[in-house]
């Protein structure tokens, strides 16, 4: 194999192909009060035990070594974040050691109604909630749990809150919610949310995907543009590429296309799991353990230097749409989405 030149020891974290990471999701936990059938078995997954998962002292430890090295937002995920205890708590720490950090929770908003208050208060700054269905019982076959009016509630209580601007995250996928596209569209009208489409990712904990349950991105902008014309935003580093209303409306639609246009040339994201691996790409099959270190009392160079090399390995894309593809050990649960 041929060897990599070494990565700098300065600057921003940079990989062999010049891209700058600079935006990290830290899952906070990998438990979830959801089952959503293309993520989770309907029994749930072995939890991790409590003494695997990092401390809040820890994850603080490694965020704050992260802005030092030039992290600028921060995303906290999970399985569901909210259901970590004292969540509030950890954000305060959080946002102490990164007081300009832009900071968004990334729910499925089913204990929003009463966590936004306290979770702006410590310093989030905006919510992302999933949502897949405005129909009751689809929403309840989707995600095996009949919440969506505790969803909506929970997303009242974050406008409230302030934590805006409010985006939707909807995973569509064929034969299942595809039909509710240009409906969601006229909810982003109403209420001024951002929804952003997700492709189906083969990153199932049963393996069920299938690319004929894909929707392309294109295909839903194409059925939204029909109804209500859409020009394209400006864009940012975000993977979303975003559309406003032609005619002005309020809310914008935003649609996450990894399977079918693929945006790793521009891709400027780390993860950290519950437990400490550090991924630089979703469907990476290589992470890099920083738990074992940070607990045997590695200095903040030696774990600079274990981010540093991890980042610069970031492979140049994923393999979906490969032959060899393989899809990693772990659901997108596990690894924080
Ligand atoms: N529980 C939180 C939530 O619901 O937003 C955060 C974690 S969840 C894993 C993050 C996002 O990943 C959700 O919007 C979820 O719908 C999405 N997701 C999960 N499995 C997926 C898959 N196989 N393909 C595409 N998106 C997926």
């Amino acid at each position: 194999m041929e060897t990599l030149p070494a990565h700098p020891s300065s600057g921003p974290l940079i990989d062999t192909f010049g891209r700058v990471a600079d935006d990290l999701r830290i899952s906070v936990t990998d438990r979830c009060n959801f089952r959503c059938t293309y993520c989770m078995p309907a029994e749930g997954l072995t939890w991790l035990p409590r003494s695997e998962l990092l401390t809040f002292e820890e994850l603080t430890q490694l965020l704050s070594l992260f802005v030092r090295l030039g992290v600028r937002s921060l995303k906290v995920t999970g399985g569901e974040p909210t259901v970590r205890a004292d969540l509030p708590k950890l954000i305060r720490m959080f946002r102490g050691v990164g007081p300009d950090l832009d900071i968004s929770i990334t729910t499925n908003g089913m204990l929003l109604d009463r966590l936004a208050g306290p979770l702006a208060e410590a310093g989030v700054d905006r919510a992302t909630v999933s949502c897949d269905s405005l129909l009751r019982h689809r929403f309840a076959e989707m995600t095996r749990r009949d919440a969506l009016d505790r969803v909506l509630a929970g997303l009242r209580s974050a406008e409230d809150a302030g934590l805006a601007p409010i985006k939707i995250n909807t995973v569509v996928i064929a034969g299942t919610n595809d039909d509710e596209v240009v409906d969601f569209a006229g909810w982003a009208r109403a209420t001024g949310y951002e929804v952003r489409f997700i492709e189906y990712m083969p990153l199932d904990a049963d393996h069920a995907w299938e690319r004929a349950k894909v929707v392309p991105a294109a295909r839903i902008l194409d059925a939204i543009d029909a109804i209500y014309p859409l020009e394209a935003a400006s864009q940012s580093a975000e993977p979303a590429s975003t559309y406003r209303f032609a005619d002005g409306a309020p809310g914008a639609i935003g649609v996450i296309a990894s399977v079918t246009e693929p945006f790793c040339d521009t891709c400027n994201r780390l993860r950290l799991t519950a437990e400490g691996a550090f991924r630089t790409c979703l469907f990476a099959l290589d992470e890099t353990d920083l738990r074992e270190p940070l607990r045997s009392g590695a200095s903040d160079d030696e774990l600079e230097t274990l981010i540093r090399d991890a980042v610069w390995q970031k492979w140049s894309g994923h393999r979906i749409n490969h032959p060899d593809f393989v899809q990693p050990a772990r659901s997108m649960s596990m690894i924080g989405g």
